[in-house]
């Protein structure tokens, strides 16, 4: 059998032209070619985060940095805002770094909201929290920016943010947002091959940061910035990856960012109407459905039975497309269909109608 279409949420598929800057010829990195690359791209990323900060090139996938985000500012206590998979392990990776945390957590497909975060921090124990944009296990986007206006009331508390699935598809204004940390691997919403997280830091993280005596090293948010500063990154890079980079950031703004979230809402919103057709009912909660992966409830339809998830994926998978048949507690209940990346109307077409053949068959 030739290669399954990924529409996974991750990895995703990766374009030809992308794996073509990946395979350059390699360079030092210590080298002016380097430096001339990350100068080059620099400003994209700094106007994909929205930011003057410096954005950094971690070679790690995203727990690398998010693990270093605890380590770089945890002091006192972090606040794990849970609400699936990836936010709950959150907890789990501070615990593991020996860092007092709290949970505050909701039941999976809901979002986080606002007035649940200030009731914690107004506790006035904690100096960090955590939080996913887009959860991927369950397909639920919290409302980021009414979360984060509460750094203006808690200034001493470190905001950190994982826009893993989201980056790119959807805008964050990092500087506006007065957040710490935003962060995103490379495999999901950027449509790279997985092995490279950017992620950037306010002022105030870096400040922080540099008072931390066990940071460490490989994810030390002192050592991205000095290096930074000089168009280089604290250790040897994944060189391809940053040459695919620069390759898809070409992509992004050749589209235009504005045009690129708009083509992710349209396609997402394609997505729930295909469900909705076929009488599925959607994971996240109303209003809260994210804009890059639809998450749906494989349960009983309307003078129907519930569809066997395991078989609708090898029916699909069968048609050269792989879907994904949910995640952790909601494996077999669920299943996720990606619009990450480089995907058009005309590609998710070709996966609605493999679906729908696979719907007849079940
Ligand atoms: C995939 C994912 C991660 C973990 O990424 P790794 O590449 O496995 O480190 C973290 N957060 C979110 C929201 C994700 O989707």
């Amino acid at each position: 059998m030739g290669h399954v279409k990924l529409h996974i949420p991750g990895p995703v598929e990766v374009s030809e032209k992308t794996f073509r800057a990946f395979r350059s010829p390699m360079i030092g990195h210590r080298g002016q070619g380097f430096k001339d690359l990350y100068a080059k791209i620099q400003p994209q990323l700094q106007a994909l985060f929205y930011t003057k900060q410096l954005v950094f090139l971690s070679t790690s996938s995203a727990w690398g940095v998010m693990e270093g985000a605890l380590r770089n500012l945890v002091s006192r206590r972090v606040l794990c805002c849970m609400c699936g998979a990836f936010s709950d392990k959150w907890l789990d990776v501070a615990q593991r770094c020996g860092k007092q945390s709290d949970a505050l957590k909701v039941d999976w497909g809901s979002p986080i909201r606002p007035e649940q975060v200030e009731a914690k921090l107004a506790t006035g124990q904690f100096d960090a929290l955590t939080v996913i944009h887009n959860e991927t296990s369950t397909g639920v986007m919290s409302p980021l920016a009414e979360i984060a206006a509460l750094k203006r009331k808690y200034p001493e508390v470190m905001f950190i943010v994982d826009a893993v699935s989201s980056l790119t598809a959807t805008k964050i204004e990092f500087d506006a947002l007065g957040i710490d940390v935003l962060l995103a691997g490379t495999q999901k919403a950027l449509a790279m091959p997985p092995g490279l997280t950017v992620f950037t830091c306010s002022p105030s993280a870096l400040a922080k940061s540099a008072t931390m005596k066990d940071r460490g090293y490989y994810f030390d948010f002192v050592e991205f910035q000095k290096n930074a500063e000089q168009n280089m990154t604290p250790s040897t890079p994944s060189i391809g990856h940053i040459y695919a980079l620069a390759s898809k950031l070409e992509d992004i703004f050749d589209e235009g960012l504005e045009a690129r979230y708009r083509r992710h809402a349209q396609l997402a919103e394609l997505t729930r109407q295909w469900a909705a057709g076929h009488g599925f009912t959607l994971f996240p909660e109303k209003g809260f459905e994210s804009v890059t992966l639809t998450c749906v409830n494989n349960g009983a339809r309307p003078g129907g039975r519930a569809v066997d998830v395991a078989t609708l994926q090898k029916l699909v998978k069968d048609q050269g497309f792989l879907i994904d048949g949910g995640y952790g507690k909601i494996k077999g209940t669920t299943f996720r269909i990606s619009n990450m990346g480089d995907e058009t109307e005309a590609t998710m077409k070709q996966l609605y109608s493999a679906l729908d053949v696979a719907m007849k068959q079940l």
